[in-house]
């Protein structure tokens, strides 16, 4: 860097590059970060599943003054791996169980390097067609591996919560305000959401759901009914492919039947289990999603993709840009005839990266199949864990089946104190980490096996050390 370059009299002198670096020290700390990304990959297995820091320490050592000198960029790339990012969830450890996992694929890494690299913006057809075509590109290959209409549209944002505001904002659009049915299981940061969008408390309809923690038919044609004999229009039912909790997932035909009755709305909140959809045992578990008017899924749970990636995907064309285009008047008709989309007019985003490069780059490099398999293994690895518990009935009480790669169970005679601190030894041993959670009144752990790195000899460990006294 050549920051002693004496200013010059020559207009046309090319200025020093005081924010960049040399070719060569580009490329030595390029394959540098690669080294050290490829490197704890290989040592993922031994690491700590998760490690959380105390924020005095972490800003001690991360924090401080602006720093107004320049530093060595390698200390400085060191400092972020040794201390950063070590202290976090590993997603992508074989037996991180909590939550959801994000054991992402590294072709999907390598993609979305590669637009970074490029800085690469998916906003305006003319300023950005080529990566505007890979985004329609994977949302049109999404859709049709879920069994989607043809007609399908999407965009892509940066996870669950924005693409389900998204498909929340077009329902809005289409049908008119009105009132929004979800249940006492549906994800929390959809009511946020609606709330934000301004839906008054009478205008977000909670159900509860059924024994299995499924939306009932029943109960929901009732409150529709009870709304409309008031004088409320129903706007939009939020039914949940593969609940967060358990992996349930609602009555998705019978739903849609009640939605097309009375020209409601069907948005489905597939973020945690839509990928699922791509397998022949999911399709059947999620028939009805096809019906849908809108549907989210969040490819950096289950379809590998590294943080950050949601998309929203909608059956009627054309309403996306209904609703986010700022200049509707030019656009509708270009667009449906010749495919080029401005992605700008299909969410809140304008200038954005382009977030489709990595979800291209790993379903051209892998295939679909291996995808499916992927998913396969998920699903049966929470039946395995199931088949587990159920030998040692003495110990062990299923509370939910698995479902969709989640299973939920209680250890006999542990209340939810009891179980948190199992669940919280687990995880600081840094051997494994899990969830407890609460399903309505029953305390239960919980084990998500979504990672297809994950071995049965993983699972049957962690239950072990999960059984030993506290
Ligand atoms: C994770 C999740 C969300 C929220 O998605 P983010 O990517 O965390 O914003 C919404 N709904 C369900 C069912 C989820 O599992």
């Amino acid at each position: 860097m050549s920051s002693s370059t004496p200013p010059s009299n020559d207009p046309f002198a090319i200025p020093a590059d005081t924010l960049g670096m040399d070719p060569a020290t580009m490329r030595r700390l390029g394959h540098k970060v690669v080294d050290m990304v490829v490197d704890r990959l290989e040592r993922r297995n031994t690491e700590a599943v998760i490690t959380t820091g105390k924020a005095d320490d972490l800003t001690a050592r991360l924090g401080g003054p602006v720093p107004d000198a320049p530093s060595d960029p390698d200390a400085a790339l060191d400092l972020l791996a040794e201390v950063a990012l070590t202290n976090m969830q590993h997603g992508d450890h074989p037996r991180y169980f909590a939550r959801v996992p994000g054991p992402a694929a590294f072709a999907a890494t390598l993609g979305d390097w590669l637009g970074t690299g490029f800085n690469t913006i998916c906003a305006s057809w003319g300023g950005g067609s080529g990566p505007a075509v890979v985004e329609t590109t994977v949302c049109a290959w999404v859709a049709e591996m879920l069994g989607l209409p043809a007609r399908t549209e999407g965009v892509l944002l940066s996870g669950g919560s924005m693409a389900n505001f998204t498909g929340f904002c077009v329902a809005r659009s289409e049908i008119g305000a009105g009132v929004a049915y979800l249940t006492d299981q549906t994800h929390a940061s959809l009511p946020r959401n609606l709330r934000q969008m301004g839906l008054s408390s009478e205008q977000i309809r909670i159900l509860p759901s059924d024994d299995a923690l499924r939306m009932s038919a029943e109960t929901l044609a009732h409150a529709i009914a009870e709304d409309i004999a008031a004088g409320r229009r129903p706007m939009m039912v939020v039914a949940t492919a593969g609940s967060t909790n358990t992996g349930a997932t609602d009555p998705l035909d019978a739903i849609a039947d009640i939605c097309a009755a009375h020209d409601i709305w069907m948005h489905v909140d597939g973020a945690y289990g839509a990928p699922a959809a791509i397998t022949d045992r999911g399709r059947a578990t999620l028939s009805g999603l096809e019906r849908a008017d809108s549907v989210v899924l969040d490819p950096h749970k289950w379809f590998f993709q590294p943080y950050d990636l949601g998309l929203c995907l909608v059956t009627r064309p054309g309403a996306l840009e209904r609703c986010f285009s700022m200049n509707p008047e030019y656009l509708r008709d270009v667009q449906a005839i010749s495919g080029e989309v401005n992605y700008g007019n299909r969410s809140l985003e304008l200038s954005r990266r382009s977030r489709a490069l990595k979800l291209w780059m790993s379903l051209r490099t892998h295939g679909a199949q291996a995808f499916r398999d992927a998913v396969l293994r998920g699903i049966e690895l929470a039946e395995f864990t199931e088949d587990h518990l159920r030998r040692t009935p003495s110990r062990w009480e299923i509370i939910t089946p698995a479902q969709l790669g989640i299973v939920c169970f209680a250890h006999r005679g542990s209340d939810a104190a009891d179980h948190a601190a199992r669940a919280a030894r687990v995880s600081a041993s840094g051997f494994a980490t899990l969830s407890s959670t609460m399903l309505k009144d029953r305390s239960a752990l919980r084990l998500c096996t979504i990672n297809p790195l994950t071995t049965e000899d993983d699972i049957t460990r962690t239950l072990e050390m999960l059984a030993a006294p506290n």
